[in-house]
């Protein structure tokens, strides 16, 4: 059985003062109903203050360098993430690949430099709006994917996968349940290729819009184990009722 987990991703908003409110209404109010894991993954310099809160939440950056040290000025790496008792690494989230040009090649980097410092990424796919209108979804979804799935350093048993189609993020667009489903079977049918019990116990987690009165639809699919949720991770009810449907 995988336990379902939800995730929250608060890109760059909030303040030292709202991280701890917003981490507090989310603790306080952590009912008997929800019983998936939750993680919120918080700007960098609030990471501390999040994780001394320690609650139940488990806390991840947003994204790391694929370097150990040195000199990569703006950059920090895996070790010092684990060091301050950061638990969770987004890598590769689509705002990371089309803003900041980060490739396939360098986030597996990102992906391993995370494992080796004890780190758990999730890891985020998904095709843009063009590709997605050209049909070439199943096709984009297995390029990501097969960087990661062809080095035999990547641990499969440490690892989350987001299916997050570009066009549904931020943008109030979701994909259908069962078209979120139909994407997220092939993705465990290729990773079932290189290990087929990695396949069954491996998370795949749907990102895009996800919204407290779309989500039980989504989470009811066979091969959706959870959310990546951006905008209503910022409000606790919101996201909290995510939680309750996973
Ligand atoms: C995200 O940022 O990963 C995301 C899914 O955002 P939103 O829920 O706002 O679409």
């Amino acid at each position: 059985m995988r336990q379902p987990l939800v995730v929250g991703n608060w890109k760059m908003n909030g303040s030292l003062g709202q991280t701890s409110e917003l981490l507090a209404s989310i603790e306080d109010n952590i009912n008997d109903k929800i019983g998936c894991e939750i993680g919120v993954c918080t700007p960098f310099v609030y990471l501390a203050a999040a994780i001394k809160l320690q609650s139940s939440i488990t806390i991840g950056a947003q994204t790391v360098s694929e370097y150990a040290s040195g000199a990569y000025t703006g950059e920090v790496s895996a070790d010092m993430l684990s060091d301050i008792g950061c638990y969770w690494v987004l890598v590769g989230h689509s705002e990371r690949r089309v803003l900041f040009n980060e490739h396939d090649q360098q986030l597996v980097l990102k992906a391993k430099a995370a494992q080796q410092a004890g780190l758990l990424p999730i890891y985020c796919i998904g095709e843009t709006e063009k590709q997605y209108k050209a049909g070439e979804t199943f096709e984009v979804i297995a390029q990501q994917l097969n960087y990661l799935l062809a080095d035999s350093d990547v641990d499969l048993e440490r690892l989350v996968l987001a299916y997050e189609p570009v066009w549904a993020i931020g943008t109030g667009l979701t994909a259908t349940p069962e078209e979120a489903q139909k994407v997220h079977a092939f993705i465990r049918q290729l990773v079932a290729k290189s290990s087929a019990s990695m396949a069954k116990k491996l998370r795949i987690l749907y990102g895009g819009s996800v919204k407290p009165d779309n989500a039980a639809l989504l989470f009811e699919q066979q091969d959706i184990d959870g959310g990546l949720i951006g905008g209503a991770s910022l409000d606790a009810e919101a996201f909290l009722s995510i939680c309750q449907k996973a």
